[in-house]
């Protein structure tokens, strides 16, 4: 079983350890590449997300400037207006009056007026009608200047006297209205275009502000799946890994954890659960081990305190008999007496010897069987004889089949069954009386009983009696001597061959011991020795079987 473990955990070790290629590790799934996947995802997303914005409001600034322009351009065009009105109302004031103060307003206008001329034809340069109107105005403005008002003034510099009859012409203001009206479309397509900006600015804005928001929702929506991603595929793992760990240092080692994690994850995972699988297999192991350890502990002291037990019985005899004889000078009758009983108490030592050496055979696997064809019927009337010669008081039966009962088997070791079911029918009938010894075949077996009217067992002691070193408290009460190895054995020898082993019997009522072996088949080629190793059986199973 150690064995089978062992390699169980060669395999998981090597599968371990080809689960940890390095391939895996650095592989395109890795979790370093997943991890750089989704930040790349997100990055991606956030620049488009502000290149939109960017474009949003960098066309939201344009809306802006155009609108700032129009209102300048309108601004300029009034204070050019309010500019011809100054030239005109200064040159008439100079008309009427001749007071050269009436011409600063118009030696102001002049002044201004290449400034103010140029910044509209600027600010209109984006707009070819409107520069196209501003050109006119000027042109209109030029032409009222050169043609009308600085000529005027200089004449009537030179001829003062002229001024009542100038003053009534309206030529200089014909010339300022037609300028107005100019001036009026002007203002009125540049308000409009004013009023169009306004409501374009205002509509981009608000589309800037409907894009800001879907943006930063958008990046928000990113930022979330990134890290929900993160958790699923890396904290979440992580964490059940580390409560599985947290089990595992609490005892329990049957948790598994999914392995359906990316790259290094998975990897962990994979691990993870074979080092449970291998850990929960070694507390098994262990839990084994131990339990055997205890079981062969308790065994030992059992074997040690029946063996001196068993030891000092006969021990006595032979030290207390030879000390007798060695001490006084005995008769010759009584001396072979005492050597009798040495020579008795040695041949028990001998048995318990060789049973305990038996044993050891069989838990270490090495007893062997030497198989041959062997009839029962032989096999029973020798240990009959022999046994018969053992005790007086018991009167031993044996009912023959009448019919060959050849079976294959070990003769020695059968021999030695038979011969602890007759010895112990003996032994537990203390009073005497008859032993029944019968054989028949029944079906494919050859079936073997051995019956006595003696002490019988005890119920709650049956299912004890195949155990080692059990001897119940009747051979003790009664002062039969007894290893408690005889059954062990028995029963291993007969299990070994195929066959089955049960007694019946009541307290007080006698016992009857049976075994069951198959018979051999007719015309078996087999060879007539051959050798078969004796399997251990379970002690603890000591239920006997009927
Ligand atoms: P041992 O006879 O050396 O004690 P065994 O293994 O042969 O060991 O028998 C185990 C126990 O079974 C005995 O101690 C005894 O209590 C009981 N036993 C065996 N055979 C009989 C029997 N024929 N009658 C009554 N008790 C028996």
């Amino acid at each position: 079983m150690s064995r089978a473990v062992a390699q169980s955990r060669k395999l998981d070790a090597a599968s371990s350890a080809a689960e940890a290629t390095p391939e895996m590790v650095r592989g395109p799934s890795g979790l370093l590449g997943r991890i750089a996947m989704s930040a790349i995802a997100v990055a991606v997303g956030l620049v488009i997300v502000f290149a939109v914005l960017f474009v949003a409001i960098l066309s939201l600034r344009n809306r802006s400037a155009e609108a700032a322009r129009s209102q300048q351009v309108i601004a300029t065009a009034t204070q050019l207006q309010t500019l011809v009105i100054d030239l005109e109302t200064g040159v008439r004031g100079f008309v009427i009056t001749y007071d050269d103060r009436y011409l600063d307003p118009w030696r102001a206008g002049q002044e201004h007026y290449p400034a103010a001329i140029e910044t509209l034809l600027r600010l209109t340069d984006s707009n070819r009608m409107q520069h196209a109107r501003a050109r006119s105005i000027k042109s209109a403005i030029d032409t009222y200047l050169r043609t009308y008002s600085r000529p005027l003034v200089d004449f009537l510099r030179r001829n003062p006297k002229e001024a009542p009859s100038v003053a009534t012409s309206d030529r200089g203001r014909k010339q300022v209205e037609t300028i107005r009206d100019r001036f009026a479309r002007f203002l009125a397509t540049e308000k409009a275009l004013s009023a169009a900006g306004k409501d374009r600015a205002r509509a981009t804005a608000r589309h800037a502000l409907k894009v800001g928001g879907a943006g930063l929702g958008s990046a928000l929506l990113l930022i979330f799946v990134g890290a929900l991603y993160l958790d699923r595929a890396v904290a979440r793992p992580l964490r059940l890994t580390a409560e599985a760990a947290t089990r595992i240092a609490g005892g329990d080692f049957s948790g598994r954890l999914p392995t359906r994690g990316p790259g290094e994850v998975g990897q962990l995972e994979r691990t993870f659960n074979a080092m449970a699988a291998s850990l929960e297999r070694t507390l098994a192991d262990l839990a084994v081990r131990n339990r055997t350890l205890a079981e062969s502990e308790r065994v030992k002291s059992e074997l040690v305190s029946n063996v001196s037990h068993e030891l000092r019985t006969p021990l006595t005899s032979v030290l207390g008999f030879s000390a007798l004889m060695l001490d006084r000078d005995l008769p010759p009758a009584d001396t072979k007496r005492y050597l009798e009983v040495i020579r008795t108490e040695a041949r028990r030592l001998a048995a318990l010897l060789n049973d305990l050496l038996d044993l050891q055979r069989v838990e270490q696997h090495t007893l062997e069987l030497r198989l041959e064809d062997v009839d029962l019927n032989d096999l029973l009337a020798a240990q009959m004889t022999l046994y018969s010669a053992q005790s007086e008081a018991h009167t031993l039966h044996f009912l023959a089949a009448g019919e060959p009962l050849v079976i294959r088997g070990d003769r020695n070791r059968l021999a030695q069954v038979v011969g602890n079911l007759l010895s112990n029918a003996i032994k537990y009938s203390p009073g005497g009386g008859e032993v029944e010894v019968g054989a028949g075949l029944i079906g494919e077996d050859v079936s073997v009983w051995v019956r006595d009217r003696g002490l019988g067992i005890p119920t709650d002691h049956q299912d004890r009696i195949f155990t080692k070193f059990f001897r119940g408290d009747v051979g003790r009460e009664h002062g039969i001597a007894g290893t408690g190895l005889g059954l062990v054995l028995a029963r291993q020898i007969i299990e070994a061959h195929g066959g089955e082993i049960g007694f019946h019997s009541e307290g007080g009522a006698g016992s009857t011991f049976w075994f069951r072996l198959p018979a051999a088949e007719q015309g078996d080629g087999r060879a007539t020795v051959s050798e078969r190793s004796l399997a251990a059986g379970d002690d603890s199973e000591s239920g006997h079987r009927m």
